[in-house]
């Protein structure tokens, strides 16, 4: 689980929130040297659900940086990687606006031609809901909104299959957990921490949390051994 790829000043309100790209360029040049693939959710899917097996590791973006296009998408091409990056369908273009009231700094994310950029360099689309809102304090009638039609908002936009999805903040409950199914999306991903196995419900996927603070050692951990899961 990335979020931005950026280097930020010492101070950064959640600096934690930004890999420097030097070391997500290293993280990724470690997984292949190790034999893992990166993959996005749709490839990683036969894996999650137990009918492939091998070396491999999902790779996500939440929210849809621009970052991710200038300082991720190089560097996953150059190993062969693809990922999946979780967009938000009525905020392309804007800002992390929802981080703004705790001083996080302003980050732009994707434009529509920018996300182009990135599915024609091989990369999959997610859907983060609409709006980026906090989904288990949505009306029952707007949580359904945000997460079903921002689906088809992506597919027609940009004529791609939308089958991931990406819960906000993690929050969810069994409402949300059954709007995300009636939407169709075949995977979502949550915040808690660990390694995905086909043992987890497909709609509430566990994810390691790579941050400013991963640093190599801890980067191999979390990737080889229970160090995540047992953080549950
Ligand atoms: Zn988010």
């Amino acid at each position: 689980m990335y979020h931005s790829i950026a280097e930020m000043p010492r101070g950064t309100v959640m600096r934690s929130l930004h890999v420097p790209p030097k070391r997500f360029a290293w993280q990724m040049r470690l997984l292949s040297w190790m034999g893992y693939r990166g993959l996005g959710m749709s490839a990683l899917h036969p894996y999650l659900s137990g009918e492939k097996q091998g070396k491999v590791v999902g790779i996500t973006f939440d929210d849809g940086y621009r970052n991710n296009l200038t300082h991720a998408l190089p560097v996953l091409n150059r190993w062969g990687f693809s990922a999946t990056c979780y967009l938000i369908s009525q905020q392309l273009g804007g800002v992390n606006h929802w981080d703004l009231d705790k001083g996080i700094p302003e980050n732009p994310l994707m434009s529509e031609e920018e996300v182009r950029v990135w599915i024609n360099g091989g990369m999959e689309i997610g859907s983060h809901t609409r709006n980026h809102l906090r989904l288990t304090s949505c009306s029952h009638a707007q949580s359904n909104e945000e997460i079903s039609l921002s689906r088809p908002d992506l597919e027609q936009q940009f004529d791609t299959a939308v089958d991931h999805f990406c819960y906000p903040w993690g929050e969810h409950n069994e409402t949300i957990q059954s709007q995300v199914e009636s939407a169709g999306y075949l995977t979502a991903t949550t915040t808690r921490r660990g390694r995905a196995t086909p043992l987890d419900h497909p709609l509430l996927l566990p994810r390691i949390p790579i941050t400013h603070h991963t640093l190599p050692h801890l980067f191999v951990m979390k990737i080889l051994s229970q160090y995540e899961d047992n953080h549950g």
